[in-house]
């Protein structure tokens, strides 16, 4: 309740209460369905490959000065692979976590996680881990179940999988991967999303319908077994009736993505390009909807004072963004 009226205020004073950072365009992996490296991921005149990204202090500083601007309350550290830049992120996550914000460092874990990383209070470290070792290690060498297992070793991590059509081939599957990872010391909790195409995309990947039912009735299941399965049911069942447009998607509304260069806005969610929202199975988006419809004590509708605040902070920001030119930067 208290993050949403933290986001709430916000919104309402023009600002977008989450931010998600592309910190650099390199990654050791070549995963097959990347999004981020997709032709279309930033609008189709550039790929993440080829845009400018930084590194050192300067990456340090231009990062803090946009989290600066934009007053987030959250922030995400993605790539590429945020890891490749650990001596940046070593300066970047103190600093932000003085600054009082959430962050959450989405890796491969490919290469080791500082072990001071453990120690940064409001830090979420989220390892991507897509399927069991035969089908993961395929996809998503050179970060393989070997690698993760010694370098997660010191931390609580989240462990993020990304369900795709290879996954769902097998009966059981699933639950073969909730049993290892919730054996393993080193994960806090584990969090499962669905692949989302892009609108037209063919890719084996992809889930039908059938696929993405079976699903949703194993984790409806599953939750109940696995505890650090941390998925409520109201999140699971929006897997079932994705929002239809960027538009209908509260994590899309109340989320800035910046790509690399830091400049470029990643639209309308950090998939970029045009995203298969009716297929949409991005955690972040399930959540935020499932939080959308929950109601208060008098009956109204979360949902409802996003959507209206939303309104109210783009008159906001549309009345400051010009003022501001005539204005010293905080900073100054
Ligand atoms: S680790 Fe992430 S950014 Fe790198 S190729 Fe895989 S999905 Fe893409
Ligand atoms: S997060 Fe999903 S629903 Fe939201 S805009 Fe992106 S693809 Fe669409």
């Amino acid at each position: 309740m208290e993050g949403i009226i933290t986001a709430w205020g916000r919104i309402l004073r023009g600002y977008t209460p989450s931010l998600s950072i592309e910190i650099t365009r390199e990654c050791p992996l070549r995963c097959p369905g990347c999004y981020a490296y997709g032709d279309d991921h930033l609008g189709g005149d550039v790929t993440l490959r080829q845009v400018t990204d930084y590194k050192g202090q300067e990456l340090v500083d231009r990062v803090l000065a946009i989290v600066d601007e934009e007053k987030p309350i959250h922030v995400s550290i993605v790539g590429g692979e945020p890891l490749v830049r650990y001596r940046e992120l070593q300066q970047l996550l103190p600093k932000l976590a003085a600054r009082g914000i959430y962050s959450q460092l989405v890796t491969s874990a490919v290469r080791p996680i500082p072990a001071e990383f453990a120690s940064i209070p409001r830090l979420q470290i989220v390892v991507s881990i897509d399927g069991l070792q035969p089908e993961h290690d395929l996809r998503r060498t050179p970060a393989t179940y070997d690698r993760i297992l010694k370098h997660i070793v010191g931390h609580q991590i989240t462990v993020h999988c990304t369900v795709t059509r290879q996954q769902v081939q097998r009966e059981g599957y699933l639950e073969e991967f909730l049993r290892f990872w919730s054996a393993n010391q080193h994960t806090r909790q584990i969090w499962v999303s669905l692949f989302t195409p892009q609108i037209g995309e063919i890719a084996e990947e992809i889930l039908l319908p059938a696929d993405r039912e079976r699903v949703i009735a194993a984790l409806m299941t599953l939750r109940h077994r696995y505890h650090k399965l941390q998925m409520p049911e109201g999140l699971i069942k929006k897997y079932a009736r994705p929002p239809q447009s960027p538009e209908e998607c509260v994590f899309a509304q109340t989320t800035s993505c910046i790509s690399a260069d830091l400049e470029r806005r990643i639209t309308p969610c950090q998939f970029g390009g045009t995203p298969d929202c009716s297929q949409c199975g991005c955690i972040a988006s399930a959540g935020l909807a499932a939080v959308a419809s929950h109601r208060l004590p008098g009956g109204l509708r979360v949902g409802a004072i996003f959507e209206g605040s939303l309104k109210v902070g783009r008159m906001v920001r549309g009345r400051r963004e010009p003022l501001a030119i005539n204005q010293p930067s905080p900073a100054a």
